[in-house]
């Protein structure tokens, strides 16, 4: 029937974003200009945080994230290995060490028991922080990882990169949004393609502390502020107070993010009426990440767990629909490997990896292009 491809995830790109960027063009401004304000006012409005910080992508994000909270060499931060490389990399930049907790493994998310195993096993003050990830674009409980977090003295990074949109409804009946700072130190998304906004390249960090939010900016900037300018110095005065860096988010980026931004509830809701039509044909014969209750997934990804997965990736292949893993393990890659930090046990983890597959998710997947994926893998899981 097929042979248009059908990949896991695509970004939607309209006539609006067109013209949003076509405008920046002809504008007085590339970079640095008003529409990088914007797209931080009113993202930090849409998910609820005091302040964003634009940055060139998710990984400087991460980067600027351990940096502000004063992570150095030989300090030691929990994550996740069921993640992007980048979430453990950005600990590395630092010079510190990444400890791997186990995942849940029906919410394929950080696990608050493994980790706090972890801790306990471990004199208090070994390590700094943690960072979760919102997996697939399920929210972490971070109310329950703040409470640990406290026990310990610790900070948190959510990287919310696969979730904005994404809630949990906390004990106090509030709905906290993906990366609202109200629970976590700061928060991290990606404007890669594939992500739920589209810039090229782009990421945000959102925060509720002025302090951290007024550390971000300075090393977005190669550490380079005029902040201590006086009434008697030229307007070329500035200073350099830390070494930071150029992680600029540029303003044709953000023209592009601001109309990828306004869409991005009703494409969370595309992306949950998918999962939804995913669900009811597989319940009872496929497993699917679980959806625990008060809890709204903005579905990054749709990953199911099958017995011959490598099978079934490649079935699907030939017939047109392009598949994706998500994640190798990030302690079993090569890289971490060979460090060789002292791991728990990462058996969730594993056995997750060998059946994960992530399906065809994104707001512009049509319902007759759904229905054959769903067709071909009962076909597949029925042999
Ligand atoms: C995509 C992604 C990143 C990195 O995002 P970039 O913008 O590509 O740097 C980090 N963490 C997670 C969980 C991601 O999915």
């Amino acid at each position: 029937m097929n042979t248009k491809i059908i990949p896991y995830g695509r970004q939607s790109i309209e006539k609006d974003d067109i013209d949003a960027v076509i405008n920046t063009l002809k504008s007085d401004f590339l970079t640095q200009g008003p529409k990088v304000l914007e797209f931080e006012k009113k993202f930090a409005d849409y998910i609820g945080a005091k302040y964003a910080v634009a940055v060139n992508n998710a990984t400087s994000g991460l980067h600027l994230s351990v940096l502000s909270l004063g992570l150095s060499k030989g300090d030691r931060v929990i994550t996740t290995p069921i993640t992007f490389a980048a979430s453990a990399n950005c600990i590395r930049y630092a010079g510190a060490e990444v400890w791997f907790a186990d995942i849940n493994p029906n919410t394929y998310l950080l696990s608050l028991e493994s980790v706090r195993s972890l801790l306990e096993s471990k004199p208090k003050g070994f390590f700094k922080g943690i960072i979760p990830v919102d997996f697939a674009g399920l929210p972490i409980n971070l109310e329950d990882f703040r409470s640990l977090a406290n026990e310990h003295n610790l900070w948190l990074i959510e990287d919310a990169c696969h979730a904005p949109g994404g809630y949990f409804t906390d004990t106090k009946a509030v709905n906290q949004r993906c990366g609202n700072g109200n629970y976590a130190d700061l928060g991290v998304f990606s404007f890669h393609p594939v992500k739920h906004i589209a810039c090229g390249e782009g990421g945000m960090v959102t925060t509720n502390s002025e302090v951290l939010y007024n550390k971000l900016l300075l090393l977005r900037t190669h550490g380079i502020t005029k902040e201590n300018m006086q009434e008697n110095q030229g307007a070329w005065f500035y200073e350099m107070q830390a070494l930071g860096f150029n992680y600029r988010l540029t303003d044709i980026q953000s023209a592009l993010g601001i109309t990828q931004l306004a869409k991005n509830d009703k494409g969370v809701e595309k992306r949950n009426k998918i999962a939804k039509m995913y669900k009811q044909a597989f319940q009872g014969k496929v497993k699917f990440q679980e959806l625990p209750k008060k809890f709204y997934n903005a579905h990054h990804l749709f990953v199911i767990e099958v017995e011959n997965r490598k099978g079934l990736y490649e079935f699907l292949k030939e017939h047109h629909i392009f598949t994706q893993i998500h994640y190798i393990p990030v302690h079993t890659l090569p890289y971490y490997k060979e460090i060789g930090y002292e791991t728990a046990d990462l058996s969730n983890a594993e056995n997750y990896y060998s059946k994960c597959i992530s399906l065809p998710m994104y707001p512009t997947l049509k319902h007759k292009e759904q229905k054959f994926v769903i067709d071909k893998v009962l076909e597949y899981i029925n042999v």
